[in-house]
């Protein structure tokens, strides 16, 4: 099977979860396996192994799992994306639409030094507001966004193409309707 057939298979979905109608793709299973886990972070930044990325930028909570190996693997920083008021020292925020209402996410004023290369690390995207949301942060402290990877595409929702007509490219493994 190829790797994003392994992929697909080592997700789980959870239907009517967290409401009613909605298919929820769940990862855990996907780290819980030794090597699909691997398989997803090597094939993840395959395409910048011997570069200099500078940060791997993960989104709370999934993008810290997946952020953490893939910095590993790519010998740069990790730097966390946070929700409103979890970070301690002082930040940068964007604010960005749901369904219902607003979040706010949070990065330290000081994390990324201007024109560093970083890429910015989730487990899905679906609608792209909260990457949309991370890439204006990273750009209003000076970050060189060189990607943006996801495990996971929903593409049915548009996020690739919202993000792509930001000038970042976007690298998914699997997809999902
Ligand atoms: P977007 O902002 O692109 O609409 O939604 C993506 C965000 O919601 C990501 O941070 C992602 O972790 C989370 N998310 C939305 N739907 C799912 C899902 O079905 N499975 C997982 N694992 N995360 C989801």
């Amino acid at each position: 099977a190829s790797v994003s057939d392994e992929l697909t298979a080592a997700i789980r979905t959870i239907p009517d979860y967290p409401r009613k109608g909605i298919l929820f793709r769940d990862i855990t299973t996907l780290l819980g396996n030794a090597k699909a886990f691997r398989q997803a972070v090597d094939a993840l930044v395959q395409p910048w192994a011997g570069s200099k990325i500078d940060q791997i930028v993960g989104i709370e909570a999934r993008g810290f799992i997946l952020g953490g190996a893939v910095a590993h693997q790519l010998s740069a920083g990790f730097v966390p994306i946070r929700k409103a008021g979890k970070l301690p020292y002082e930040t940068v925020s964007a604010s960005y639409s749901l369904e219902y209402g607003l979040d706010e996410i949070e990065i330290h004023k000081d994390a990324i030094q201007p024109g560093q290369k970083v890429i910015l690390v989730d487990d899905l995207i679906a609608t792209g507001g909260t990457a949309e949301a991370a890439i204006n942060l990273l750009r209003s402290v000076g970050a060189d966004i060189v990607a943006a990877c996801f495990i996971i595409d929903l593409p049915d929702l548009g996020g690739r193409k919202k993000i792509e007509a930001l000038g970042v490219p976007v690298r998914t493994l699997v997809e999902f309707e």
